[in-house]
């Protein structure tokens, strides 16, 4: 076991500014709680910590880091909370802790690729902070060099394809090589006992014939040929981990039988020029094999490795594999993203050229900027996959949403039929409003009723395209259905009285043609919805019984309101979908919808369609009639040439010129006043409420922007309500 002052002698090889006081607090408060327990191995509890604040140090990182290393059992396995570690160690440390106690909780179950690449993505979302992550590696490395202690083969297994699919890419992919080799070859001999004994026994045969010695010949030729000229370089024989072995072997379903199939050779030199210096000088003795030639300094991996690489048939005529690197891409290779705050200051560390990853590209540019090692870390944020959320159903299975989804998107992400008898959700084991917006990690549980269907106000509160599809169409067929009964019972009814009976056959389709319907539900439907009088049918049908003083046709009913629709407008129809034909149409005063606005249609008896915005406040009065919401949208990128009004409740500072500034920022941008209302004025302040004439939505949001950058203008917003 590593004792306080060795510790704080490693931290202080590298960081002679560390916080001595705070590491040696933590050291004895985690060595305090965790008391008597011990581990599976029956050493102390508290052996596991320290070591795990050892791999760190080995990382050089930060004493916030260790610190979180030596701390990050207590609040899950003692009688250690939160607060206490907040109250002792302060904010930081505990929101570090915080992340790695709830990431421990995540627990893999399955072996599909896909969730795999999920849970991936839900450890580095849940990660935040780089710091948490390199921590929980640190603490899965230690749990994996002690694994064998734990008695039960299952969990056992269990740990090792854990750390296999999840923790080892993840190692990979921050360019932690060292750590990454380690934790997959340990949960090899777990997985696969039987693969990784023959590949060892095979390795030593190949020693055992020379190999040994052929390696030692060959790193004493090339040593003379680069130092003939002019290069000082250090050569190294490096074996190829049995894992890696074991997946190429997989992979191109091939054996290893000669040296080149396990050995690389490995040629540090001083600097940038001298790699391509080195490997002109390989490449001049040796043939080289075709493909092999790869170029990662001039273009560095996604995950910031650089290093030629290259195969040539070289001394004795050996097939060799050669990288060749700066000391500097070398520690950056074995330590990833930890390696960089070393080089601050240096001269190669910040190219960064070609990286995939956006954050890891910020990392880059934070190392660049920050002056200090804590610094760096501290900044270093995870922002990857901060527009996801990443949730369990009760099998364990990860569902990746986008932020904000509710239960009812996940109920619709899993399976269509869940989402439409969804009758209420459980999050970890507490029932939940259908609206809450579900966060990362959260286990969901949702319960069903065959009788349930789906409800027009989910389409409200959920994100995604899935559930808003499946609500639209269910909402549209139920009202469908109802207009259908409707118009046939109304149709019924009407036949009866004038002394006829229904026959569905007398309505073909090539009558229902002269009512725009296309078939007999059609009609129905027309009827139903109040579009087509039911007595026009029936005139239609029997012509010699229309009364000779109504010569109102269909046709003149249609048309007039047609005339009354776009009398205001001009000749150019409302770029609206969804609409039906020749209804009345305006939009509402709560709100003044504007396009580019979510909207809804409510049908107003004898007035035609109201328009609100979605998240009017008014519609919540038509919540228990869904019959009268209308499915529609603004066409896009329709660029109406008219002005719609917007409104706006302001409230502005009782200051002189607060008015004057105002209208003039309002002018700026673009946007006309037509009605201003001062609601309510008090000493220091005046609510008004604005009407201005403006294009759409997005332009109204530029002049809210606008007035909300404005001093004296304290609140802008739309208008949501009377
Ligand atoms: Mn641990």
């Amino acid at each position: 076991m590593i004792r306080q002052y060795e510790l704080i002698d490693l931290i202080k090889a590298y960081d002679p500014d560390m916080d001595e006081d705070l590491v040696n607090r933590a050291y004895v408060y985690a060595m305090k709680m965790h008391g008597a327990q011990t581990r599976a191995s029956g050493d102390p509890y508290f052996s596991h910590p320290l070591e795990v604040a050892g791999i760190l140090t080995e990382m050089k990182m930060d004493t916030a880091s260790i610190c979180t290393a030596l701390l990050h059992d207590t609040v899950e396995d003692t009688s250690a909370t939160l607060e206490d570690i907040k109250r002792l160690f302060g904010d930081e440390i505990a929101r570090l802790v915080d992340g790695v106690t709830k990431l421990s909780k995540i627990e893999f179950q399955s072996a599909q690729e896909k969730q795999a690449e999920n849970f991936r993505k839900l450890v580095l979302a849940m990660s935040e902070d780089i710091r948490v992550l390199l921590v929980k590696l640190a603490d899965r490395l230690h749990n994996m060099r002690t694994l064998h202690h734990i008695a039960n083969p299952e969990k056992q297994k269990r740990i090792a394809l854990e750390t296999t699919e999840i923790y080892a890419p993840l190692a990979e992919r921050i360019g932690i090589h060292k750590i990454k080799e380690e934790l997959e070859d340990i949960a090899f001999g777990v997985m696969n006992p039987e693969a990784r004994e023959s590949i060892t026994t095979r390795l030593n045969y190949l020693r055992a014939e020379g190999g040994e010695a052929v390696v030692q010949r060959i790193i004493g030729t090339l040593k003379e040929k680069i130092g003939e000229a002019g290069i000082k370089a250090e050569i190294f024989g490096r074996e190829k981990t049995r894992y890696s072995i074991w997946k190429k072997m997989q992979r191109k379903n091939i054996s290893f039988e000669q040296l080149s199939d396990i050995m690389a050779f490995r040629i540090m030199v001083p600097g940038v020029q001298e790699c391509y210096h080195a490997l002109g000088v390989i490449h001049g003795l040796y043939p080289t094999v075709p493909g092999r030639f790869k170029d990662y300094i001039s273009l560095p991996k996604s995950n910031g490795y650089r290093s030629l690489h290259t195969t040539v048939i070289g001394p004795e005529n050996h097939r060799i594999e050669v990288q060749i690197r700066t000391p500097e891409m070398h520690e950056e290779a074995e330590l990833g993203v930890a390696a960089h705050w070393t080089y601050k200051g240096g001269t190669q560390a910040g190219k960064t050229d070609g990286h995939q990853y956006r954050w890891l590209r910020e990392l880059m540019d934070i190392v660049e900027h920050a002056q200090k090692p804590e610094e760096f870390l501290e900044n270093t944020k995870l922002e990857l996959y901060q527009d996801q959320v990443f949730c369990f159903t009760p099998n364990g299975d990860l569902i990746a949403l986008p932020r904000g989804a509710t239960p009812i998107d996940f109920a619709y992400a899993v399976h269509s039929t869940l989402g439409d008898t969804t009758v209420g959700a459980k999050v970890n084991g507490r029932i939940i409003p259908l609206n809450t917006q579900l966060v990362n990690g959260d286990q969901v549980e949702i319960a069903t009723s065959k009788s349930q269907t789906p409800s027009p106000n989910w389409e409200r509160f959920v994100v995604t395209g899935k559930a808003k599809a499946r609500i639209r169409r269910f909402i549209r067929m139920q009202q469908h259905e109802e207009y259908m009964n409707l118009g046939k019972a109304m149709l019924q009814k009407v036949l009866k009285q004038e002394g006829f009976d229904y026959n569905e056959k007398i309505f073909n389709n090539d009558f229902c043609r002269k009512f725009n319907a296309d078939n007999l539900d059609g009609l129905l439907v027309g009827i139903g919805s109040g579009h087509i009088g039911s007595r026009e049918v029936f005139y239609a049908l029997h012509p010699e019984h229309r009364p000779k003083e109504a010569p109102q046709t269909i046709q003149s009913i249609m048309a007039a309101s047609e005339k009354k629709t776009h009398q205001k407008g001009g000749a150019s129809p409302m770029p609206i979908k969804g609409l039906i034909p020749g209804m009345a149409l305006h939009f509402a005063r709560c709100c003044h919808p504007l396009p580019g606005d979510r909207i809804v249609g409510i049908v107003m008896t004898g007035k035609g369609v109201t328009i609100h915005t979605i998240d009017c406040e008014t519609l919540e009065s038509f919540a228990d009639t869904p019959e009268r919401w209308l499915d529609i949208a603004w066409e896009e990128g329709e660029d109406s040439p008219e002005s719609h009004i917007g409104r706006l409740i302001v409230t502005i500072a009782n200051t002189p010129g607060a008015l004057g500034n105002l209208s003039t920022v309002i002018g700026k941008n673009g946007g006309n006043i037509t009605n201003l209302k001062i609601v309510n004025r008090s000493l220091d302040f005046w609510d008004m409420m604005i009407d201005v004439y403006v294009r759409d939505s997005r332009h109204l949001s530029d002049i809210i922007a606008a007035m909300r950058a404005t001093p004296e203008i304290t609140a802008v917003n739309r208008a949501r309500s009377r």
